[in-house]
């Protein structure tokens, strides 16, 4: 069992450490998911580390892993059990992107028959046309360049 940090006053924290009830769908050493208490469609469902980490930025790359290793699994267990052909992967990283646990999570959210591009599920939001810009060469290799540094 790797150590990992928690932080007492965190939600998903306390979920993580049973003192808080989920509808668990997984669980290993690194990594937990449960259905959203507040589902955009129902399978709505989160995956965490166990580790207190606020967003997927600060996470190591071995929990990073460890999240994103179930999601091909899991998602197709939701959309089985939903009788959904379609899904989003969600993931806020800070309050400016809506980010409302700082405890880091990914969002797999069925889309159910009807719903669309454009269309809202079943009243809940997250319709997905969202306006676009428009890239500018000019400055994209060099802001390519400077990532490619960083990275
Ligand atoms: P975000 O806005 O990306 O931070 O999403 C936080 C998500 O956590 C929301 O979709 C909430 O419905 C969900 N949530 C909050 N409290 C609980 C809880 N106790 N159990 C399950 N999901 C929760
Ligand atoms: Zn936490």
């Amino acid at each position: 069992m790797p150590d990992y940090p928690t932080d007492p006053d965190c939600l998903f924290c306390k979920i993580v450490a049973g003192e808080i009830p989920c509808h668990k769908l997984y669980e290993d050493d690194r990594v937990l998911s449960f259905l959203d208490i507040g589902p955009l469609s129902a399978g709505h469902a989160l995956v965490i580390p166990k580790g207190h980490y606020e967003t997927i930025d600060r996470v190591p790359a071995e929990d990073a892993a460890a999240m994103f290793r179930i999601v091909p699994a899991l998602s197709r267990a939701i959309m089985r059990a939903a009788g959904a052909s379609a899904w989003n992967l969600l993931q806020n990283n800070g309050e400016a992107a809506g980010q409302a646990v700082g405890h880091v999570h990914l969002h797999i959210i069925p889309r159910p028959a009807g719903s669309s591009r454009d269309a809202p599920i079943e009243g809940n939001g997250l319709p997905f046309n969202w306006p676009t810009g428009e890239i500018d060469h000019k400055k994209a290799g060099g802001l390519a360049e400077t990532i490619r540094q960083y990275v």
